[in-house]
């Protein structure tokens, strides 16, 4: 077993790193979600920096990159805000889902636009009644020949909003039994006739920005269909574990850059006459903290070395987003106790860490259902 990070790995974060210190520090990132900006400078320089191709083969057009290595760029990301290391994953996991099962044409599209970072993609799969039984989706698109015509409503389409960007949309082609066929994956232009986007408002998470997205006859050509008609669930799975992973990294990243400034406000900060960090109520606690944050790396080191190896590790993303979501959670709720009064402030980085991790445990899958997969892989049956 071995623990080390490679040269190139190492010169990878180096870079991410020092990315962040320039285009998007977290006192930026706040900025950036309070003004609901779209930072062109961040999506450029992460484009500069070929970090979109990074996952695709090399035989592709791309640059080979392993599951760590993105974890890698996420993590370094995170440290700036979650939201900002979506701004990186958010593309990749539909680019390559639509890669691997897409068209020519498509692969062309992905190539030339997406893995260049003209382009960005979002993806619409849940909706106003269906969360977590996202196999439950009604988004109706009739088959018309050429063309599907598109009637219904998404929810939670995050980045869809965003200038450039097209909507990996989840639609119903067949019947609704079985519930996990009938599925189909559209590649759906937002400025088509028919659609409208309303923003929603949230509590944090305002880079990127989460989205309805209304379908009233929305003409989508054949030729946009991405795999099988009917059969989108299997290819939405397809990169389901690669998902969990990587956005573990951009919650570990969130939570190691909380734990870091907490621990340095604890040591400025004087109470009776010493810094307050040697109280050891607080310095267990921040040892107990950074215990976690270690754990959830190596749960999500691990899942990201079997998905190298093309080993199965279901339970193993799991269990990483899991813990990496709850630890960003915990690790904001402490560093509002720690830092006290300066936290409560929304002038704080620390207030706006706690606004956007509460979300950790929802998105991407909520705690309950990651639970309820590992329990399953244990031979338990939930529901
Ligand atoms: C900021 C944000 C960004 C998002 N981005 C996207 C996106 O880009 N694209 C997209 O398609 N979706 C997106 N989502 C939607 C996200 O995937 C869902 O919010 C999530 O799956 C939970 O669904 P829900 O909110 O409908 O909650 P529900 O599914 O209604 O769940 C409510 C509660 O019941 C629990 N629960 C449900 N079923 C079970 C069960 N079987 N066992 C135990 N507990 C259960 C849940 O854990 C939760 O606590 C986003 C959501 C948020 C908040």
């Amino acid at each position: 077993m071995d623990f080390a990070l490679t040269d190139e790995q190492e010169m990878l974060r180096a870079t991410a790193r020092q990315f962040v210190a320039d285009v998007c520090p977290p006192e930026r990132a706040k900025e950036w979600d309070e003004q609901h900006a779209v930072p062109r400078e961040l999506f450029e320089g992460m484009a500069e920096l070929g970090w979109f191709s990074l996952p695709f083969a090399e035989e592709d057009g791309g640059d080979g990159g392993s599951p760590l290595e993105l974890i890698l760029i996420a993590e370094e990301l995170g440290r700036a805000s979650f939201d900002i290391a979506m701004c990186y994953i958010g593309v990749l996991i539909p680019g390559l889902t639509t890669f691997r099962w897409g068209s020519e044409a498509q692969r062309v599209f992905i190539r030339e636009q997406v893995m260049t970072g003209r382009h960005r993609l979002a993806v619409a799969m849940s909706e106003p009644d269906t969360g977590s039984d996202a196999a439950a989706l009604r988004t109706q698109a009739e088959d018309r020949g050429d063309h599907y015509l598109v009637n219904g409503q998404k929810a939670w389409c995050t980045g869809g909003g965003l200038p450039d960007t097209t909507i990996a949309t989840y639609v119903r082609t067949g019947p609704r039994e079985p519930k996990h066929g009938g599925i189909s994956l559209l590649l759906v232009d937002p400025k088509t006739e028919g659609i409208e986007i309303r923003r929603t408002p949230t509590l944090a998470r305002h880079i990127l920005g989460t989205n309805e997205v209304f379908f009233k006859d929305v003409v989508v050509p054949k030729e946009n269909l991405v795999g099988p008609q009917d059969e989108a669930w299997k290819v939405m799975l397809s990169n389901l574990e690669l998902e969990k992973v990587i956005i573990t990294g951009g919650y570990l990243g969130a939570a190691q850059a909380t734990l870091d400034e907490m621990l340095k406000y604890s040591q400025d900060r004087q109470a009776f006459g010493r810094p307050i960090g040697t109280f050891q109520s607080l310095a267990h606690a921040m040892a107990d903290l950074q215990t976690e944050i270690d754990s959830a790396r190596l749960l999500a080191y691990r899942a990201a070395w079997l998905l190298a190896q093309g080993k199965p590790c279901t339970r193993e993303g799991s269990m990483a987003k899991l813990k990496g979501s709850e630890t960003y959670v915990n690790a904001a709720r402490l560093g509002m106790q720690v830092c006290a009064g300066q936290g409560f402030s929304t002038e704080s980085v620390m207030s706006f860490r706690y606004r956007e991790s509460i979300v950790a445990t929802i998105s991407g899958g909520t705690s309950q259902i990651q639970r309820n997969g590992i329990a399953r892989s244990m031979g338990l049956r939930t529901y």
